[in-house]
């Protein structure tokens, strides 16, 4: 049995590749080295209208950093006038007044990535010093706005203390806090090609990820799959398009059980997740829906062999943010 195209429901934004931080394991290879893409604020805004038309209900805002695009306040409000449920995916050290402003409307949720409750080892792996201090910082600041909040503990170190990142997250009164540990896409890769085992077989079903190029990919871990350009085709030419119709083959093909699931499954699985995720139909996203290669057996985490190599680029270790 194959399953039914899907309407799309939930979208990636990814509106710049530049990042303050230069995380060991960031699949989107960002770094200060990265840019906003050739992405303007029209066209973003234009590709927000469109999914609105889609009915796209639920959208994230990644990078790179997203706090860092001039424009995002002005993004999250215009998502917000169509009533779209938006997720801010930050490493929460550098946030603007006017970023804070937009991210406490309703239906606005950040997400952060944190490593340990040690600053030493979080540093380690973002390759910034003091960039524990000013998360920490902001997720303070964060609660006393009430702005809801989600955190994501990746596991990239050996001997990394994330079960007392985890733990301490939810002292702070964070409800949902996810785990996770490194993908092989991007640094996470270090180097090997991307392969299409290591995604969860659901992107492209219901979801896309569009990049700072205009390019659209099924999810933001997939981006080496073309399934087309927002500067010369709409959403839905593309998502109703031979490519992306190529890529669902090929991912139905490479997960035969994801392919016949009757739900739109868990949305979305990997980085962000949303109410629309219900656990009632078995959506379980850091196991089953998660990106893990978990099905052939291999589960094992993967963890930088860097561990040993504190701060070694004298170029990004002491960046200020
Ligand atoms: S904060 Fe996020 S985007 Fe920036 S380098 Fe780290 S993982 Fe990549």
């Amino acid at each position: 049995m194959r399953a039914l195209p899907l309407r799309p429901q939930f979208a990636w934004l990814e509106i710049t590749g530049f990042c303050n931080l230069n995380c060991r394991h960031c699949y989107a290879n960002s770094s200060s080295q990265g840019d906003h893409g050739d992405m303007s604020d029209a066209d973003w805004i234009r590709v927000i209208d469109q999914l609105n038309g889609l009915g796209v209900r639920d959208v994230q805002f990644i990078g790179g950093e997203p706090t860092l695009h001039q424009s995002l306040p002005a993004f999250i409000r215009h998502a917000h006038k169509y009533a779209m449920r938006i997720e801010v995916f930050s490493n929460m050290t550098h946030i603007r007044p006017e970023v804070w402003e937009a991210l406490t409307l309703p239906g606005v949720r950040l997400a952060f990535s944190y490593y340990s409750d040690n600053e030493t080892d979080h540093d380690e792996v973002t390759e910034v010093r003091g960039s524990h201090a000013r998360t920490r910082a902001n997720v303070e600041k964060a609660r006393e706005l009430g702005i809801k909040m989600r955190g994501s503990v990746i596991h990239v170190l050996e001997g990394q203390r994330e079960a007392n990142a985890h733990h301490e997250l939810l002292q702070l009164g964070i409800r949902d806090v996810r785990t996770d540990h490194i993908r092989p896409f991007g640094r996470g890769a270090e180097g090997a090609f991307p392969q299409i085992k290591e995604l969860c077989g659901m992107c492209g079903r219901a979801k896309f990820a569009v990049l700072p190029d205009g390019r659209v990919s099924p999810c933001v871990f997939s981006r080496w799959m073309n399934l087309g350009n927002v500067h010369n085709q709409t959403l839905q030419e593309i998502y109703d398009g031979v490519p992306m119709r190529a890529a669902r083959a090929e991912l139905e093909a490479a997960f035969p059980h994801s392919a016949v699931r009757s739900t739109p499954s868990c949305l979305p699985d990997c980085n962000p997740s949303f109410e629309s995720c219900n656990p009632q139909t078995a959506c379980a996203p850091d196991a089953a829906c998660g990106p893990t290669g978990e099905g052939d057996g291999s589960a094992v985490p993967r963890m930088s062999p860097r561990r040993s190599v504190r701060y070694a680029n004298p170029s990004i270790s002491r960046t200020d943010c």
